[in-house]
């Protein structure tokens, strides 16, 4: 048994926790990360960067496909297009491979000690890492539990043989003819829209009323409606009962209250993610939980000194730059730079067709938060840009506080607005009125000229509507 003594310990690899060790790094602090699986986390392997990169497949091929049917209004006819997707899985890992080797030199330049294995606690300064070439003993002043979330199974549809998670439909060589998808939050529609562009008939099976449930009607209402033009079946207010006798598809329970077999290849859950604590030790700990998730405090402390949690192990918006902003503060914090979480807001994007991106409050949580508002919505049919790039769908909308028009949430849906989130961000974060970002040159010819005009909007004097 080897023995380690670091100053700082962080269990987990992901975005949150690698984060954290780079910065601690930086900042001089003896650093240890234990990670039992690759570099990167759900995010880089499984997640984020993998998802993206299967759904600009998805764009391309169906692109491609328009065009082989003489459907693109510009005139572009190509042959009958084939894809491979065999091929495009090892041009996604190729992708993701490179990311591991990124973060693994990330870490060597901050010097930060790598050690692969499975984490367990012995108690608050003591943990104990199964690896390789044996177990291993790590003593640390501060650790900080950066252990993530994995899909959450359903009992009667359990993983495995058609029954797959995100992490099986990102690793698909053979393109399902019929996929049924259980759940359509974010993760399920994004990757439900890719398939059903690469040709997979799609169905969506979606417990409460509508899909997208965290975002308003007006911002899901053009995802619904191409999802509906891709020829996907959406079944809201639906229950999944479990696979049909044969195994060739699910039950599902509508909400007219009737069952019904959909025939399917494969099926799709994502219901939600849980977080990874079994077999951590935390029974030899004494930390507040939330249910399942880690309790923590302004500053990521939990309920015992000198331990830390961060990212999705501490509950929503799990979402992988909310767990690299609590890394990064922790870092500090441990490092005893004055941080404290005073962050104004948490970007959340959807990857559908087309893009949602949410900054800060909606219309109804800033009602709700007791502010008498003024809102501005500004079309992307009246964008010279979205009209160039064949996107007119969507709009973007700021909210803002009546009598200051102190911004409090900007949303868009639209063609590529996720690129757009980097300034609804940092108008939000920066205290922006809605003069300054009327105020602002925004470059022609862009979809962010949307941004300006629904402010100018808000303000009672748009210019192109
Ligand atoms: C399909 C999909 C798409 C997504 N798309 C996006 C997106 O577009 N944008 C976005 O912001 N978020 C997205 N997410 C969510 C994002 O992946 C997570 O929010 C993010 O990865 C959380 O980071 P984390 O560091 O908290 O945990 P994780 O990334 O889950 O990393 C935790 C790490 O800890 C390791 N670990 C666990 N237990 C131990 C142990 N006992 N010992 C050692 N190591 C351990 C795990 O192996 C893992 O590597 C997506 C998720 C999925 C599944």
């Amino acid at each position: 048994m080897t023995d380690i003594t670091c100053k700082l310990l962080v269990i987990g690899a992901g975005p949150g926790g690698y984060v954290c060790a780079i910065r601690a790094g930086q900042l001089g602090l003896d650093t240890v990360i234990v990670e039992s699986t690759k570099l990167g986390g759900s995010c880089l392997n499984v997640g984020c960067i993998p998802s993206k990169a299967m759904i600009h497949v998805a764009e391309e091929f169906e692109k491609a496909a328009e065009a082989a049917a003489g459907k693109t209004p510009f005139g572009l006819t190509v042959s009958q297009p084939a894809l491979d997707l065999k091929q495009a899985v090892a041009w996604k890992d190729g992708i993701v491979q490179r990311l591991n080797n990124g973060v693994a030199g990330l870490l060597r330049k901050a010097k930060v000690k790598i050690v692969h294995g499975k984490a367990r606690f012995r108690d608050g300064r003591t943990v104990l890492v199964e690896t390789e070439t044996g177990p291993k003993t790590v003593h640390a002043e501060t650790i900080v539990i950066a252990t993530g979330s994995a899909p959450v199974e359903l009992p009667f549809l359990p993983f495995g043989g058609n029954v797959i998670s995100s992490t099986g439909a990102l690793a698909l060589t053979e393109l399902p003819k019929r996929l049924v998808v259980v759940g359509g939050g974010y993760i399920g529609l994004e990757l439900g829209t890719a398939f059903a562009r690469m040709g997979s008939k799609v169905t969506v099976v979606e417990a409460q009323e509508k899909i997208l449930p965290l975002y308003d009607a007006e911002l899901t209402g053009p995802v619904a409606k191409r999802l509906t033009a891709l020829g996907v079946e959406v079944l809201t207010g639906a229950r999944a009962l479990g696979p049909t006798a044969k195994g060739d598809g699910l039950r599902v329970e509508t909400a007219d209250g009737k069952e019904r077999s959909l025939p399917a290849d494969r099926i799709l859950v994502t219901v939600g993610r849980k977080p990874v604590t079994d077999d951590l030790g935390l029974d030899n700990l004494v930390l507040d939980m939330d249910g399942r998730f880690i309790r923590i405090g302004e500053r990521c402390e939990t309920a015992m000194r000198g331990i830390y949690a961060i990212g999705d192990v501490t509950g929503e918006p799990m979402l992988a730059h909310r767990a690299m902003a609590q890394g990064e503060m922790v870092a500090e914090i441990v490092a005893g730079l004055p941080r404290a979480w005073d962050k104004r807001s948490i970007p959340a994007i959807c990857f559908t067709d087309p893009e949602i991106v949410s900054v800060g409050l909606s219309p109804e949580e800033a009602k709700r938060a007791g502010h008498e508002l003024k809102i501005g919505q500004f079309p992307f049919a009246a964008n010279g840009r979205a009209m160039t790039r064949h996107g007119e769908t969507g709009f973007v909308r700021v909210v803002a506080q009546a009598g200051s028009d102190l911004v409090l949430g900007i949303q868009a849906v639209g063609q590529g607005v996720s690129e757009l989130s980097a300034a609804f961000g940092l108008a939000i974060e920066m205290g922006a009125t809605l003069a300054d970002i009327a105020g602002t040159i925004h470059a022609h010819p862009t979809l962010g000229e949307a941004f300006p005009e629904a402010a100018m909007k808000a303000l009672g004097h748009a210019l192109h509507i």
